[in-house]
């Protein structure tokens, strides 16, 4: 619908159902509804000049309207209360009727609950949760319904600060959180699978002095220790990685130096995640509640909360700007003006407080410093639709229907909807509808993530990382260290001393100690012991295969199972460290809700877990990345044995011909 010339002037001075009425009609009914409106406004006003008893029936008759309806359960009557009383949201109402909404989804009423929850959108246009899950529920059934609802959910989130600041923060945690896990359980595996190296080590150092098998026992300890005395995994992971620095490729010593990193930077951790709730603690710097204040109820204790905070905190732009907002919906304009200056001081090119300010003037009726005002924000924000629609009221209360229509014209270029909605509503007689504007997002996010701003959010853990970090950060964070730094040092140290390394043959660990050279090669014990068997050097070398085979078999079948039962296993066992990150940390992300980790950063406002609804989709996620995981593992393996198999042809030439050689001897 454009915008009809000369019809705006006019339309601002309708009584609200008239108005109210053609905001909803479309295209060629905007004439037909204004000539009604105008008979009906002759109609009133005869009406009301002839008989003031008939004006306090109607009176008393607009204040039951104005009651709201007694029946909770009555979405239409409210409904048809939040029209009458033009309001615009009503959250608590709204919040009813979307739980009940729930129940009824729940309970197989798939129509009733869509209903419900499109009444409870309506009741409060700015309730996110609704929304979502409407789309959600409609995406297979009215594909092009859920498009509608993801574009209404993407603009709800480009206009709210809140959301914006749920989801990311939310998001920072999740992945903060998965990203520690996945890498210290994948360097938890990576230490697994080489502890034969771990335990070779431990076994030179106490074989001196001990039986074989005693030996054994007491590196299994040394290795077990730690996490039976319940130290974790973190501790015992970076003392052992660290031993096996000088045998870890690069990509590996990658993944130890991130869990180290991970592990020092732990005490930021509260730091971020206390600055990160800021915005959802009303008693706290930087916004001190101002953030959600939007759309709540202007109350006189919330006046007075705010004045009282303005008074000791001059300095902060929000709680100026938050009283302002609050008084001029409560109608005190002196309160709101001083307010809305004092905020001006500290952001003198904000267009909205120049734009709120303007208002609260034109409704005192200083016209000329309003029009100044939009003007200087129209110069700061030549975008800014209200700007021009608030001029455009302030011209047609002084008659000159020229420059209105010029202004309102384009405010509806630059936001139609806007225009719509104001026009839609008519204030008590002798007031101007003014377009107020909140705060942009990004004005929030600039305090918010203000470097040089100290004091905002004291330092918090969330409930999830309590157990992890329990004693004291610091103490996790440089014991870590420590470790890490001591299991380095002790690695190079041993390995320069005593070299460990594999059996040219079986590729099982050996050292200089335990090691038999053989021409060029450096066989394990057991390997000695099968050359030893065969009489000539071709033989041994066909025993010293099959021998190879066996050991590869064994470990082979000890890494499948692995694969098998804890995806990303697979891939560290062939050195794809980043790879077995990535599938640990989505394995983690999915099973969340199941872990028991809610999101930490909840306002009334925050967007349901996609998850909570279906446990099917997550659960076919999880089975995905563990197929992928296996499959990936398997290829890699068959891959690397028939690597093998091409390596050994020659050699196997020669075992035949040695096979046929042992049969003629024979
Ligand atoms: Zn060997
Ligand atoms: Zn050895």
């Amino acid at each position: 619908m454009r915008p009809v010339k000369g019809l705006h002037p006019l339309m601002t001075f309708l009584p609200s159902g008239w108005s109210r009425a053609h905001a909803r009609q479309r295209g060629s009914h905007a004439f037909a509804c204004a000539r009604v409106a105008l008979l009906a406004l002759v109609l009133i006003l005869l009406a009301a000049a002839g008989a003031p008893a008939c004006a306090a029936v109607r009176k008393t008759a607009a204040a039951a309207a104005r009651q709201p309806p007694a029946d909770l359960r009555d979405l239409d009557a409210w409904l048809a209360y939040q029209d009458r009383a033009h309001i615009t949201a009503l959250p608590a109402e709204a919040r009813i009727f979307y739980r009940r909404a729930l129940t009824a989804w729940k309970s197989g009423e798939s129509s009733e609950a869509v209903r419900l929850t499109r009444g409870a959108i309506e009741l409060d246009p700015s309730y996110a949760a609704p929304q979502l899950k409407l789309t959600t529920w409609l995406l297979l059934r009215e594909p092009s319904q859920a498009v509608l609802g993801l574009t209404a959910l993407y603009d709800l989130v480009r206009r709210d600060f809140l959301l914006q600041h749920g989801i990311a923060a939310n998001a920072v945690f999740f992945l903060l959180y998965a990203l520690f896990f996945a890498v210290l359980a994948a360097a938890a595996l990576l230490v697994a699978l080489r502890h034969q190296e771990l335990l070779h080590m431990w076994e030179e150092r106490f074989g001196t002095r001990l039986t074989a098998v005693t030996t054994r026992w007491w590196a299994w300890i040394y290795l077990l220790l730690p996490m039976v005395l319940g130290l974790g995994l973190a501790f015992p992971t970076l003392l052992f990685l660290g031993m096996l620095w000088p045998l870890l490729r690069v990509r590996e010593r990658l993944l130890f130096i991130t869990l180290v990193i991970l592990v020092a930077a732990a005490p930021l951790a509260p730091v971020l995640m206390g600055r990160l709730a800021a915005p959802l603690r009303a008693d706290g710097p930087p916004f001190f509640g101002v953030a959600a204040m939007q759309n709540e109820p202007a109350t006189m204790e919330q006046r007075q909360r705010l004045a009282a905070l303005a008074a000791r905190h001059p300095s902060n732009p929000f709680v100026h700007f938050g009283l302002g907002w609050s008084a001029r919906r409560g109608g005190d304009l002196g309160t709101a003006e001083a307010a809305y200056r004092k905020a001006l001081e500290r952001w003198p090119d904000n267009d909205r407080v120049l734009v709120d300010l303007g208002n609260v003037l034109a409704a005192k009726g200083s016209f000329d410093q309003a029009l100044a005002l939009y003007q200087r924000a129209i110069e700061v924000a030549p975008n800014n639709a209200a700007a021009h629609f608030n001029a455009s009221q302030v011209h047609n209360r002084r008659f000159d229907y020229q420059a209105a229509n010029q202004e309102v014209t384009r405010a509806s270029e630059l936001d139609f909807e806007l225009v719509r909605a104001f026009q839609a509503e008519t204030p008590a007689p002798g007031e101007l509808p003014l377009a107020d504007q909140w705060l942009p997002p990004v004005t929030f996010w600039r305090a918010l993530l203000d470097r040089t701003a100290s004091g905002i959010g004291a330092p918090a853990i969330p409930p999830a990382w309590r157990g992890l970090l329990e004693l004291s950060v610091w103490w996790f964070s440089v014991t870590g260290f420590l470790l890490a730094v001591t299991g380095v040092l002790l690695g190079i140290h041993w390995q320069r001393r005593l070299p460990v390394r594999a059996c040219s043959n079986c590729g099982r660990v050996v050292c200089r100690r335990c090691a038999e050279r053989r021409r060029e090669m450096a066989l394990c014990p057991s390997c000695t012991m099968v050359a030893a068997r065969a009489a000539s050097p071709e033989f041994a070398r066909v025993l010293l295969l099959q021998h190879a085979r066996r050991v590869e078999r064994s470990r082979r079948l000890v890494t499948t199972s692995l694969a098998t039962l804890i995806p990303g296993s697979g891939q560290i066992a062939f050195h794809r460290v980043f790879g077995a990150v990535s599938l640990l940390a989505s394995c983690i992300l999915i099973a969340f809700p199941w872990l028991g980790v809610a999101p930490p950063f909840t306002s009334d406002q925050q967007l349901a877990m996609p998850a909570d609804g279906n446990p099917w989709v997550a659960l076919a996620a999880l089975g995905f990345l563990y197929l992928t995981s296996l499959m990936s593992y398997l290829r890699r393996a068959a891959r690397a044995d028939a690597a093998r198999a091409a390596a050994a042809v020659p050699v196997r030439s020669r075992v035949a011909q040695a096979t046929r050689l042992e049969r003629e001897a024979a």
